[in-house]
Order: C-alpha cells, then structure tokens, then sequence
C-alpha cells in the first residue's frame, strides 16, 4: 500500500497569500488554488487501487495546521511520499514565473527523482515553463525539512505574474497539473487501474448463449449446474 501525504499549503486566511489585484480583481487566496489541486489529485487517484491518501491540512480551510504539525501526521503516520502545493510570489506585476519543484537542501536520489518527474510531467501537461533559471530548486524549506519520506514542494505558478494568474486561475489548469502528479504517483508507487464492473440496470433481461462454440459434454454440464442453482425456468435448449 502506497502512502501518500497531500498539503495544500497555508489555509484560507494566511495573511499576503493572494493573487495580486491588479491581476484578479478577485485577489483569488493561494490555499484555494493550492486546495483545487490537491482535491483534483484526490479525485483522479479514485480511479486506482494500492494506495492511501492523508490530507494534512484542513480541507476545509478554516483552520491553520501548522506545518510542524502536518509533517508530524506525515510522519507518524507513515507516508511514503509528501506532496505540499503551493503557488508563488515575488514577480510584482512583471510578467514569467512559473512552476517550480522544490526538496530539501540534501536530498537523496529517489527524492530528487520525485522533484524531476513532477517536474517534467507537469510541464509536459500544461506548458506554464516560465523563466526561472533554476526550476529544480532546492530550499530549506520546513515541509521538506521536518518530513521522513520523500517530500517536494510545487510552486505551481506566480500569484503577481501577468503571464501565470490568467492561466493559473483556469479550471483546466488545475485540472492538468492534477492530471500529471497522478500519473507520477501512479508510477511510481505502483499503483494499479482499478477495475469497474458494471452492474446490470435493475429489470433487464439478457439472453445468454451456452454451447456454441464449446464442447456440447461442457454446455451439458453447465445446463446442468443452472438448474440445480434454480434456474431452470431461463433454459432453452
Ligand atoms: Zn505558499
């Protein structure tokens, strides 16, 4: 069973952590970026068996887990793997930006690898490339310091760019970004496609063919069974 820890960064009242007005003229908060990803993640890993999934942070947003805490539910729990998703600052109104994946300052390399097909996956996705010179980022940053497992930080965009708030605050983005941190954890956790079986609309009726191209002793046997099971009534021979 893969284990992973999701965060979505800050809660609905951080002070500053907004897009910028003159941009959104709703000044969007970041934990509602950050929490449609991480909602977006969630719901597109119900499509797969083999893992479990712990939100760290209050899904709701009306309270401020602190990140000491959300690491130690991490930790004690057992995550596998920790993924926080944030949104950045500090482009003022210019324009670039863009995603970047942070780990740790000292990371092994299963985290490394982490950070580079995130990364990559997410660029693939949704093109927002931006003009950072180092997007593969290391920091010392405290969810990726106090965590046990593999952990890495995206920045999925600037909240003051011209070029990102138009994409960032898009349905369809989130939608990619989620789109591609799924199919990493997919991968990389093993994670399999879950089986659908579809159950029969109430009240139909569905003729069954025995025997057709089968051996007529292994239709026999079959007929056979059926009746014994009660279902006599349905045969025609
Ligand atoms: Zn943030």
């Amino acid at each position: 069973m893969f284990k992973i820890a999701l965060s979505a960064g800050h809660y609905l009242k951080t002070a500053g952590k907004r897009c910028l007005k003159k941009l959104d003229k709703n000044e969007t908060r970041e934990w509602v970026l950050n929490d449609r990803i991480c909602d977006k993640i969630e719901e597109k890993l119900k499509a797969y068996d083999g893992y479990q999934l712990l939100r760290v942070d209050d899904t709701t947003g009306a309270t401020d887990v602190s990140i000491a805490n959300r690491c130690k539910k991490a930790n004690s729990w057992g995550a596998d793997f920790y993924l926080s998703i944030h949104h950045n600052a500090g482009i003022n109104g210019g324009t670039g930006g863009g995603v970047v994946a942070y780990t740790y300052t000292n990371v092994d390399v299963k985290t490394a690898s982490w950070q580079k097909e995130l990364y990559d996956a997410i660029i693939a996705k949704t093109g927002l490339k931006g003009n950072r010179s180092t997007p593969l980022a290391k920091a010392n940053l405290a969810e990726c310091r106090l965590t046990n497992m593999a952990a890495v930080l995206l920045e999925c965009g600037f909240m003051d760019s011209a070029t990102d708030v138009p994409v960032i605050l898009t349905e369809e983005y989130a939608d990619k970004l989620a789109t591609a941190c799924v199919e990493v954890i997919v991968k990389k956790g093993k994670l399999t496609k879950k089986v659908v079986v579809e159950q029969p609309t109430t009240g139909a009726v569905y003729r069954v063919q025995v025997g057709a191209y089968s051996v007529k002793a292994n239709a026999e046997k079959l007929v056979e069974s059926l009746k014994k099971d009660g279902y006599d009534a349905y045969i025609t021979t």
